[in-house]
């Protein structure tokens, strides 16, 4: 998964259909793409009745082939439908995953669906926050519609095995679309089939178009029951099919299994640690579900620590490849720029620039390393893009003599009141209660929290850790490669010419547009420092750091500073990356693959399927803004038994047990 996605080609037909160019295929019926999703997807699964008959929370439609999404918003438009007519009916949510291997521009899929007058709300819907064509899972929530979509950009043969998948399956539904078997053979294999057996529940459906003999066969192989229907239109017949014989083993990886024993529900509560960006995220989106959540802060009031700086960076750190990092980074970012976008359109209110980041090539090395990442062509324009001296002098309004990157759906925010903002959200479900000024110990079980101080004893049925630096003292986590980072940003008074600075800035430090008076320049980076006292000595680093950097420019030389700054301490993991998850007691992980160099197959390992009672989410550094909103999304995903919205190599990338389990995979030494 680490090439430039290729978009898809397309022309019109005469019907005003879209037509494939490189598979000379359409996308729908000529004769009316709205019904034959109806009667071949929508009415092929018999969604109607099995909505009406279910009695879980969520309903989940896989598709492959999403082309012009003209099928989910179908199906999401059904949905709202039978809520609207349902209100009541303990099937609150539904979740679509559609794979897509060449997505169509957004103007095409505009042209493609203006013809369907009916679905014009769910088009616009989709067209605000279509992806950039970049590979992965992009989530994408609706909430009107109480659907969520995920789209999954690659291969469906590469893409389908990275789903994390429950025990008892995770699919409902198949959509099994994709242009005819006779014009794309490579996507109707053997293993697309055993793939989407694997993914199944049992009893889980599946509809297509095609009746073809090569997908009836390989269907029946991979353990489906097949029945023909009639097609729709021209087409005399179509498949439907019922999983019968479920796979003995979905799980690929037991190590790193998720998903809890019983999935959180309305009569849970669960308890999170910490009362910043990290624990804000988390609590609105469990409330979002129905959760009952308590939220304990240390100091008298949320986004005291490190999430309380006035204003925070918010772009991606992308490298010159699809590591894992730079992965995490730009599905974080995109995900968070949604997210920002749909928490103002509730009508929060929090301050929010969306002015761009400006990242400058200010030495020779950072511009190779810029012309490199470049030269590879791997991320969006709507990620990163080059802007010319000129470019950058008129995108920031201060004169500018080199070259660099901008991002240009960066900007800034004020991390304390995106905080207070989505704890507002989260009061309004009435299911959050705060605690504050509240030093927390855990018991034995992990469950019950003990408030010191007051006395008060609360028993939750699960506790989330997500107390930034605490957290590297805490009894609990003292196994995790947690490292504390001191960092102090500087409050620079407004003055000519940073007062002309439209877009955050940065180099080896950042520099952001004025705010109340003040721009914020960082930062210092002291290892293993937890103090918070501001230092005379680190503002003249960082003034030095700036100077350094923009040797060329006067104003970067006699910045005038009164010396308002702020210290804080940011949390980061022995390898850089977040840790999100269930923290499973060392000693269990250690019995149960302290032997995985051996390389025995997946199913000799137990799956670590443990109450999941205790769980992480930190190691956010100092891009909490950038990662928060989808880290969190993933944890109350997981914690619901939803499907989650990253690949399975990424949520490995992020698991608390990745640090012991690397160690289990090289032989111990002799
Ligand atoms: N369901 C779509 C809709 O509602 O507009 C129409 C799907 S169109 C007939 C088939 C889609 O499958 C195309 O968008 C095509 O790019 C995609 N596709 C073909 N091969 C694929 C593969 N190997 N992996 C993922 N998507 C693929």
């Amino acid at each position: 998964m680490s090439k430039r996605l290729q978009s898809a080609n397309v022309h019109f037909n005469q019907s005003g259909t879209p037509v494939a160019d490189s598979f000379d295929d359409v996308y729908f019926s000529n004769d009316s793409g709205c019904d034959e999703t109806r009667h071949v997807f929508i009415n092929g699964n018999d969604l109607a009745e099995r909505w009406l008959n279910w009695q879980a929370a969520h309903f989940i439609i896989a598709e492959t082939g999403f082309g012009t999404g003209l099928n989910c918003i179908i199906a999401m438009q059904q949905f709202k439908q039978f809520r609207a007519a349902n209100p009541g009916h303990p099937l609150k949510r539904l979740f679509i995953l559609s794979t897509e291997k060449f997505p169509l521009a957004v103007a095409d899929l505009q042209h493609a669906l203006a013809v369907f007058p009916s679905v014009s709300e769910e088009v616009h819907a989709l067209v605000e926050q279509y992806p950039p064509a970049l590979s992965g899972c992009h989530r994408m929530n609706f909430d009107a519609w109480q659907t969520s979509i995920d789209l999954w950009l690659g291969d469906v043969h590469e893409l389908l095995p990275q789903w994390h998948c429950p025990q008892d399956g995770l699919v409902d539904a198949w959509f099994l679309d994709g242009f005819a078997p006779s014009k794309n053979p490579e996507m109707w294999t053997e293993a697309l089939f055993s793939q989407m057996s694997r993914l199944s529940k049992t009893g889980a459906t599946l509809a297509t178009f095609t009746a073809a003999g090569v997908v009836k066969r390989g269907l029946k192989e991979a353990g489906f029951e097949i029945a023909k229907r009639n097609g729709f239109g021209r087409k005399r017949d179509m498949l439907t099919g019922i999983l019968a014989n479920p796979p003995a083993n979905r799980v690929s990886t037991p190590w790193h299994y998720r998903y809890p024993d019983t999935p959180a529900n309305p009569t849970q509560h669960i308890a999170i640690i910490g009362a910043g960006l990290a624990g804000s995220t988390l609590a609105l989106a469990l409330c979002q579900r129905g959760i009952r959540v308590s939220l304990f802060g240390q100091a008298p009031a949320p986004a005291d620590g490190a999430s309380g700086n006035q204003q925070g960076g918010f772009y991606p750190q992308l490298q010159a490849d699809q590591s894992n990092p730079a992965m995490i980074q730009a599905h974080g970012f995109l995900y968070a720029r949604r997210y920002y976008d749909a928490l103002a359109e509730k009508g929060l209110s929090f301050t929010w620039q969306s002015c761009g980041v400006l990242l400058m090539g200010f030495s020779k090395e950072v511009q190779k390393r810029q012309q490199n990442l470049l030269q590879k062509d791997l991320w969006p324009a709507q990620l990163i893009q080059p802007v010319t001296a000129e470019e950058a002098t008129k995108i920031s309004g201060i004169d500018i003599h080199g070259e660099g990157l901008f991002v240009p759906q960066g900007g800034w925010l004020c991390p304390a009141e995106v905080v207070a903002a989505q704890l507002e959200a989260a009061r309004k479900t009435g299911l959050l209660s705060e605690f504050y000024n509240q030093r927390v110990t855990l018991s034995e079980d992990g469950r019950n929290v003990a408030l010191l101080g007051d006395g008060i004893q609360i028993r939750a049925d699960r506790v989330v850790i997500a107390a930034g630096h605490e957290c590297a003292e805490m009894a609990e986590l003292t196994h995790l490669p947690l490292r504390p980072v001191r960092g102090q940003v500087e409050a620079i008074p407004e003055q000519a010419p940073l007062n002309e600075l439209k877009t955050v800035f940065c180099h080896k430090g950042y520099l952001t547009p004025g705010w109340n008076g003040r721009h914020a320049l960082g930062s210092t980076y002291v290892k293993g420092d937890t103090s918070t006292t501001r230092r005379k000595e680190e503002s003249e680093q960082n003034l030095a750091t700036h100077a350094k950097a923009l040797a060329g420019y006067d104003w970067a030389q006699s910045i005038e500073h009164d010396g308002t700054a702020r210290a804080s301490i940011r949390l980061g993991s022995a390898d850089h990356q977040p840790v999100v998850g269930a923290v499973i007691p060392p000693q269990k992980t250690t019995e149960r693959y302290r032997d995985l160099y051996k390389g025995k197959h997946n199913s000799q390992y137990e799956v670590a399927t443990d109450e999941q009672a205790l769980l992480v989410l930190t190691g956010l550094g100092s891009r909490g803004l950038t990662t928060a909103p989808l880290m969190a999304e993933i944890l109350a995903s997981q914690l619901c038994h939803e499907p989650l919205p990253m690949s399975e190599s990424l949520l490995q990338a992020l698991a608390p047990e990745r640090f012991m389990l690397r160690t289990f995979k090289r032989p111990p030494e002799a």
